[in-house]
């Protein structure tokens, strides 16, 4: 037999498992900031809780799911995504009953997509969710915590937030039907693939990446044309409060994303540097879903995105990486070695050190890691119980007591 992978699918090792513990560790650090509480799902579920709400002519359900029968006879589902697990989670397990419930989970997901770059049969997604509040304000919390969150891990990224406002379900209702119309006039210009959602999914026609498509598209009705008085004011909130908080964005009318429970705000993050997968993170509004699962009927909002995809982009670990490197140059200074581990730890210090007693390499460790400090522990610290701190940006090296050290460093920051 010969080994391999199955096709969409990659195991994570080196570089890319370090990126992968950089970017949970970050969005653990943003969820506690911001006083959400992490849920894990199972990786599978009863399949009728994607059918229906993701939409049964959403191309997910159609052609995606990794679908298949227990041996009870029971239909079960990979999951193909996470804001239907954690409500279910949430109700099976009576967490609505103090709101807003503000959740996050991150794990692997699973497509049958068609594989390419940024593009996976099975890949890591990060979520975030709020249960509970309509207000225009939670737009603005879940929306600008994606924004901090995709800053901190890609700063020199050229990142754009694209929005737009799909209104109410009866303003999306309406949409939906003059789309229709509007493409049945046009169908002999439109691609096959269009063509066959002409009356199943009409808006997933206004993303289609073919050029005749978007052509057409563009002469099509806009759903800013559609939306109730009420939507128009919530969505200028929020722009309004976009701004506020610095963050820039552009409107796109045709932003309407691919799972049928949307409504209101919908928002997604792209950049021109990953080729044809350009979306980082994509989210909405889903006022509607939660009751039709069988919860309270409660608004909701929440956003994905793809850890893959943002550690494709992350060019520079030096800036995650221990900042503080330790040389030792003989085994025999092993107790002030561990010493000052102790000491670091204590301090909530990071540190790396390469297990070699070779002054040398350990610098040149430190030096390819681009650290900034290296702690080096030779004959006369031993001997005098001291250490001496090199700062290898200004070549300055500073004798130590163990006690002074946690101050130098951060004097030095
Ligand atoms: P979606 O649930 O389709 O809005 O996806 C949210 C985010 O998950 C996207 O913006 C991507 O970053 C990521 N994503 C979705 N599908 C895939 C896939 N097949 N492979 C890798 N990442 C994906």
């Amino acid at each position: 037999m010969k080994l391999r992978s199955v096709r969409g699918t990659h195991d994570l090792f080196g570089d890319h498992i370090n990126k992968f513990n950089i970017i949970q560790k970050v969005v653990l650090k943003y969820a506690e900031l911001n006083n959400f509480k992490q849920i894990q799902t199972p990786i599978f579920e009863f399949t009728e809780l994607f059918e229906k709400p993701l939409g049964e002519q959403s191309d997910v359900v159609l052609k995606e799911m990794y679908t298949f029968k227990d041996r009870n006879d029971e239909l079960l589902t990979l999951r193909p995504e996470y804001t239907t697990p954690m409500i279910r989670a949430a109700v099976t397990n009576n967490l609505l009953n103090e709101l807003p419930l503000k959740v996050y989970g991150l794990g692997p997901m699973f497509r049958r997509e068609r594989p390419q770059k940024g593009r996976y049969r099975q890949f890591n997604q990060i979520n975030f969710e709020i249960f509970g509040s309509n207000d225009y304000i939670a737009d603005l919390e879940i929306i600008s915590l994606a924004h901090d969150i995709l800053n901190h891990l890609l700063p020199e990224t050229n990142i754009i937030l694209h929005i737009n406002s799909l209104g109410d379900r009866d303003n999306l209702l309406e949409y939906k039907k003059n789309l229709t119309k509007f493409f049945e006039l046009n169908k002999l210009k439109l691609s096959e693939e269009s063509n066959q959602k002409i009356y199943s999914n009409p808006l997933r026609i206004l993303d289609s990446k073919n050029e005749q498509d978007i052509e057409i598209s563009k002469k099509a009705p806009s759903i800013s044309d559609y939306i109730s008085s009420q939507s128009k004011k919530n969505f200028e909130d929020v722009k309004v409060g976009l701004n506020s908080y610095n963050i820039k964005f552009i409107e796109n009318y045709k932003l309407v994303r691919g799972l049928d429970y949307y409504c209101g705000t919908v928002f997604e993050f792209k950049t021109n540097e990953l080729g044809s997968q350009d979306t980082l993170l994509g989210g909405g509004r889903y006022d509607g879903l939660i009751g039709t699962l069988g919860g309270p009927d409660i608004s909701g909002i929440g956003w994905a995105a793809g850890i893959e995809r943002i550690s494709m982009l992350m060019k520079n670990m030096d800036n995650y990486l221990s900042n503080i490197h330790l040389a030792v140059s003989n085994e025999r200074f092993k107790s002030h070695l561990i010493k000052i581990m102790k000491y670091l730890k204590l301090n909530k210090i990071s540190f790396f050190w390469n297990y070699k007693y070779n002054l040398k390499k350990s610098l040149s460790k430190a030096s390819i890691n681009k650290a900034s400090y290296v702690v080096i522990i030779g004959e006369n610290e031993f001997n005098k119980d001291f250490y001496t701190i090199k700062n290898l940006n200004s070549g300055i090296q500073t004798e130590l007591n163990i006690e002074e050290i946690h101050k130098f460093l951060n004097d030095q920051s």
